[in-house]
């Protein structure tokens, strides 16, 4: 069938909205329209290959659309569901599944080609007839894409795609950055950096997961005032702008939880997170950025402050579970989601769209697809 979405040749190079052949379900795959996409910053490390990727691909792993045909082995949806498509799969049943951290499924393997599990695309260019991945085997900048079921979680159906779509990466990413990864408790002083579609929900996580105060440093005014929204208690320009008054806040000993959302992240960040980070305190790193094998911080402190550095894949979250939970909060009016989406844009829109993000004017940009 024919598709139509947005391709990335060349690192460095601009989106290209192209017309596209896409192959039909296997037995254990899905097709499904995309409603929604979130332009996550991810997308954008592939353009400036902060994340190796076989191009030319597909883009977009943030997605939420309609189940319009399933494979004859499929059984976790069914034609007519509404679904999040989940970046990395859900198999349920290999080591890590199996013991709740589906964020590092070993189906994950092998997803930098974007092709599906059996190793063949499932997109192809119109125009010559390439076959051609889709980002993390899922291709959301594309308004129709072939999913394994296993990339797919049912979503109630009264959930408007395009804030449904943000589930499935940012929100679920920040959120659990500071619950899952931070494991922030009630009276504990955190430290959020950058506050676009990442670093929004992990002040909710925060405020959720009962920290008393909630700093943010966004070098970004307009996005600093919207934090205080969406649950900072104080935001200031720059980690170095909120010193005196994490020192203050804690009787000079550092925040229990430094969480890193930035757009870019490098060696120096994660330092710089790490010194204001007090003891038995958490530096927990969801950026993506440099590859350099460089963090700025001294061995010695770990040792003697038992702090650490945390990773955060996923938010930690086990997308099956989380995302109907977070969702839940939301229709119970317990998070925000509404307002994270700042402007919608046309697929035709998304070199423009990436701009704005790099300018800073969005939270979080979404693609509503038209078909
Ligand atoms: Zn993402
Ligand atoms: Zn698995």
């Amino acid at each position: 069938m024919k598709a139509r979405g947005a391709v990335i040749h060349e690192i460095g190079g601009k989106w290209e909205v192209e017309d596209l052949e896409l192959s039909g379900p296997g037995d254990h795959e899905v097709l499904v329209q995309v409603m929604a996409s979130g332009l996550c910053h991810s997308d954008d490390h592939f353009v400036t290959g902060d994340l190796a990727v076989t191009l030319p691909m597909v883009g977009g792993h943030e997605g939420a659309g309609i189940v319009k045909e399933v494979g004859s082995k499929v059984s976790r949806v069914k034609v007519g569901d509404h679904v999040s498509t989940l970046f990395i799969p859900a198999c349920g049943t290999c080591r890590y599944c199996a013991r709740g951290q589906s964020y590092i499924c070993n189906n994950g393997a092998g997803m930098e080609h974007g092709l599906a599990m059996d190793g063949t695309p499932r997109f192809h260019l119109a125009e010559s007839g390439k076959g051609i991945g889709g980002v993390t085997r899922l291709g959301t900048f594309a308004n129709y894409l072939v999913c394994h079921e296993s990339q797919t979680v049912k979503l109630p159906d009264d959930i408007p795609f395009d804030v449904a779509c943000l589930v499935s990466c940012g929100v679920a990413t920040g959120w659990g950055a500071a619950v899952n990864a931070a494991v922030i408790r009630p009276g504990d002083v955190v430290l959020v950096m950058g506050v676009g579609g990442v670093g929004m929900n992990a002040v909710q996580g925060a405020r959720h997961a009962g920290a008393d105060h909630v700093l943010v440093a966004e070098p970004v005014e307009w996005k600093r005032e919207a934090a205080m929204n969406f649950g900072a208690s104080e935001v200031f320009a720059s980690v170095d702008d909120a010193r005196e008054r994490i020192a203050h806040l804690t009787n000079g000993q550092g925040v229990d939880a430094a969480i890193i959302t930035v757009g870019r992240v490098d060696g120096d960040i994660i330092g710089q997170a790490f010194e204001v980070t007090g003891k038995a305190g958490a530096t927990i790193l969801a950026s993506i950025g440099s590859s350099d094998k460089y963090i700025a911080a001294s061995p010695q402190d770990f040792t003697n402050f038992a702090k650490r550095i945390q990773g955060v894949m996923y938010g930690l979250c086990n997308p099956v579970v989380d995302i109907p939970r977070l969702l839940q909060m939301y229709q119970d009016g317990r998070i925000k989601l509404d307002e994270l989406v700042t402007k919608r844009y046309d697929v035709s829109e998304i070199n423009e769209a990436y701009a704005d993000m790099h300018a800073g004017n969005n939270i979080r940009g979404v693609i509503v697809h038209t078909h």
